[in-house]
């Protein structure tokens, strides 16, 4: 199966439970409306209407690469940009009522209740614009890129020219708390830099998650890229699964605001038709479930027996009825190297005892070229573990 772009919404889903991740992605099952999925919809669409006509787009640079932009032409571009018309307070208000949409609120109450807050924080959000006038050179633009071998794509909020001169990434934020440290942990905002800096030419300069509530842009330096190696592994697992069409239900917190627990195996509840065949099945494993437990700890009781009275005879070979009890022996080492790493190390001889298994010790220990005094504190190191079990031998093996 060749898979899609994976989105950060899509790649979070699919981490959190793959099945509903089908359920949302391949079946393209509708999920019930939420009014705060809706608010923040509504929000994003005037704030990109808003702020259109403030963007100075960047030029794609002729004979570079097709997937790389430049801003080289921003500067001649920008200027006067500050006069760009844009749409007064109460005609950006006058198009979030028309934009509103009741859909998902639980009661008219709520839906009341979002329909202010939305107007009071774009009207806060416009003072603040006024001041402090941003600089984009794209509004909800959709980039698509392929991250070693991983095709992923999503659309930015805003894209910025920095005060240094390269690109700064904003995504609005309409929830009601967000802290530094989502910033700073945000695998959205990880995945946008990719996308940016597989753009376009200039490097991106900071990354930004804008709490709308209380108008703060919480602001964080972009990735270094090796810190990003561990979200490259997990998108890596992601793609992966899902070219496998491994769509198993992990089940957890996340369930009880799926919509889709009537059809997942993991709640619906069983047919009436087969409800009491299904108990009785259950109710068999349950009881041989016990009987198991039962043996095992008989079964281990009687060894003990067995062992007691061959220590206490000295006999090694008990006979029964029909069989002979033969009492075996079986050692194994284990070498606690931790402590005497470092000097390995210093003496360039720790790859030839990388995980310190038997028979890599028995290998050093033996071996002349190394330092017998060295080769004495690893042979120390050793502890060795004696564990007696009982075999059943037929009488005509018997001795
Ligand atoms: S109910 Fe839970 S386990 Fe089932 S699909 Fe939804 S999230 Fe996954």
């Amino acid at each position: 199966m060749t898979t899609s772009p994976l989105s950060y919404s899509s790649y979070r889903t699919y981490l959190e439970c793959p099945l509903r991740w089908k359920y949302l992605y391949i079946d393209r099952l509708p999920e019930t409306p939420h009014g705060y999925f809706t608010f923040g919809r509504v929000v994003h669409s005037v704030l990109e209407e808003l702020l259109r006509p403030l963007v100075v787009p960047a030029a794609r640079r002729a004979g570079e690469s097709d997937s790389q932009r430049t801003l080289d032409e921003w500067e001649s571009r920008t200027r006067g940009s500050s006069e760009a018309p844009w749409m007064s307070c109460d005609e950006m208000l006058a198009l979030y009522e028309r934009s509103w949409s009741g859909e998902g609120y639980t009661s008219p109450d709520e839906e009341a209740r979002y329909r202010a807050l939305g107007s009071d924080l774009l009207r806060r959000y416009y003072e603040r614009l006024v001041t402090e006038r941003p600089h984009p050179i794209a509004v909800e633009e959709h980039l698509e890129a392929r991250w070693d071998g991983i095709p992923i794509h999503g659309y930015i909020d805003r894209i910025d020219r920095g005060p240094g001169g390269g690109l700064e990434i904003l995504d609005y934020k309409t929830s009601r708390e967000l802290s530094a440290a989502d910033a700073k942990d945000s695998d959205q905002l990880s995945i946008y830099q990719v996308l940016v800096e597989s753009n376009y030419s200039e490097p991106v300069e900071g990354l930004t998650l804008y709490h709308l509530r209380s108008l703060t842009p919480l602001r964080v330096p972009p990735r270094r890229r090796a810190s990003l190696s561990g979200l490259y592994d997990r998108m890596g697992t992601v793609s992966d699964g899902i070219r496998a069409e491994a769509y198993d239900p992990t089940p957890g917190r996340q369930c009880a605001r799926c919509d889709f627990r009537s059809i997942c195996p993991e709640f619906r509840t069983v047919p009436v038709s087969d409800e009491s065949r299904l108990r009785e099945l259950v109710d068999r494993f349950e009881r041989l479930r016990g009987e198991e437990e039962r043996l095992g700890t008989e079964l281990r009781d009687t060894a003990e027996a067995l062992h007691h009275a061959a220590e206490e005879l000295g006999i090694h070979r008990l006979p029964g009825s029909s069989t002979v009890a033969v009492r075996r022996r079986e050692e194994t080492w284990q070498y606690a190297l931790d402590e005497l790493r470092p000097e390995l190390e210093e003496r360039g001889l720790a790859a030839r005892v990388p995980t310190g298994r038997p028979e890599e010790v028995r290998r050093f220990v033996r071996d002349s070229s190394v330092d017998p005094e060295l080769r004495r504190k690893v042979a120390g190191t050793g502890a060795r573990r004696v564990r007696w079990y009982w075999d059943l031998e037929r009488p005509e093996r018997a001795r």
